[in-house]
């Protein structure tokens, strides 16, 4: 397969993680006998430096002809960078909200993995975390809340703030889908999480998804409140296959579900639009107290590559090879500093591109 990938290194520890990314890429392209052809491009601070803006419009254009996008990270110190003194429309993040915009990103997918191996991380009692797991949260991104009309008057002498939450069934059956589709490349159960006891929005949402839930033969349904979910992401997070929400309560379980894991270099995700399209990126953000030092743990970007492979490209086989990769490598008991723990072997961001290579190569 020929592949166009659009590289976005950004800023702080972004060039050496992504740089570690391609490395693997590299490797899977040579053993499965792919083509991938790498572009560069600047975003946020970087774009910042060199153009006086955190995303040109070129930039946009080389994003829009790739297959997919794998970025690293962008934004630097905010109480130190001269970044943070320009408006908010020209800062560092203004770029990333404005490339998912353009790309019209509208499912955000973050795997939450608890790996034998790094369970001592996970903040959990050790009955629960002992039986693992391993999760994807399918959050709705450009509709709700946060996208809905909003207002703050005074009324009578007294202020008040209104937030509009809207979701329409067209919004809601291209999440639904989506969630679905990924279920059924894991273990095809969707857990539907909602507010339909109060909310008119969450009622739609329901019904639309079990519209969708029909095409889908294979996959087991089940519904479940929000304020449930978050206690059952700490009493059984094991239960959970794909958590498909909308956008505030995404927002909220998707990083519930990260801290459970405790490790946040290991985190990866993704923003698909409604073809194969999609910008891959760690959840973590740019690190800039560690950039440039070759100790950053790289792997949540090698895992966002993975899923790049999967999602994108519909590569499961080589997207199983780098996920193996990555248990194999921690079996073996080499760690970056951020999950370093007693009797394992501490390594550099780059040594952790090269294990991580080698390994995909002794695996066929
Ligand atoms: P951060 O995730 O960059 O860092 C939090 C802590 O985790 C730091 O101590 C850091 O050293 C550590 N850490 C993060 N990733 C790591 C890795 N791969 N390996 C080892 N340690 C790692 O969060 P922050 O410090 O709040 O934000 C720094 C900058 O990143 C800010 O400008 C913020 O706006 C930006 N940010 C960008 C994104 C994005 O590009 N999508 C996301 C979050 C934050």
């Amino acid at each position: 397969m020929e592949l166009k990938i659009t590289c976005i290194p950004g800023d702080g520890i972004g060039p050496e993680i992504v740089r570690e990314a391609k490395k693997v890429l590299e490797k899977v392209a040579e053993i499965y006998g792919h083509k991938m052809l790498f572009t560069d491009i600047l975003m946020g601070g970087a774009s910042i430096d060199v153009h006086g803006e955190p995303l040109t419009k070129e930039a946009v254009a080389q994003a829009k002809a790739a297959d997919a996008v794998l970025m690293g990270s962008i934004g630097g110190d905010t109480t130190t960078s001269p970044w943070y003194r320009l408006p908010p429309n020209k800062r560092p993040e203004a770029g990333l909200l404005a490339i998912r915009k353009e790309l019209n990103l509208f499912a955000n997918l973050r795997p939450a993995i608890l790996y034998d191996e790094l369970s001592g991380a996970c903040p959990l009692k050790e009955e629960i975390s002992r039986a693992g797991f391993d999760m994807m949260i399918m959050r709705e991104l450009t509709g709700g809340l946060y996208f809905g009309e909003r207002k703050t008057v005074v009324e009578n002498g007294v202020r008040k703030a209104v937030d509009t939450l809207t979701y329409d069934e067209n919004e809601i059956r291209r999440i639904a889908v989506k969630g679905f589709d990924i279920a059924m490349k894991r273990r095809k159960k969707v857990t539907s999480v909602d507010k339909a006891n109060v909310l008119d929005s969450s009622r739609l949402w329901r019904r639309v998804v079990e519209e969708v839930a029909e095409n889908y033969p294979e996959v087991t349904l089940e519904h479940m409140l929000v304020d449930n979910c978050a206690m059952q992401l700490v009493k059984n997070p094991a239960q959970f296959d794909v958590i498909l929400t909308e956008n505030m309560f995404g927002d909220i379980l998707s990083d519930e579900a990260s801290m459970v894991t405790g490790s946040i270099g290991m985190l990866a995700s993704a923003s698909l639009n409604d073809s194969k399209f999609g910008l891959y990126e760690p959840s973590h953000g740019s690190a800039p107290d560690i950039a440039g030092r070759d100790i950053a743990n790289p792997i949540a970007t090698v895992l966002s590559a993975a899923m790049m492979l999967r999602y994108s490209f519909d590569l499961d086989k080589e997207a199983d090879a780098v996920e193996t990769a990555v248990k194999k490598v921690l079996q073996d008991g080499y760690r970056t500093v951020d999950i370093m723990s007693e009797g394992c072997t501490q390594v550099g961001c780059s040594k952790m591109g090269d294990l991580l290579a080698e390994k995909i190569s002794s695996l066929v």
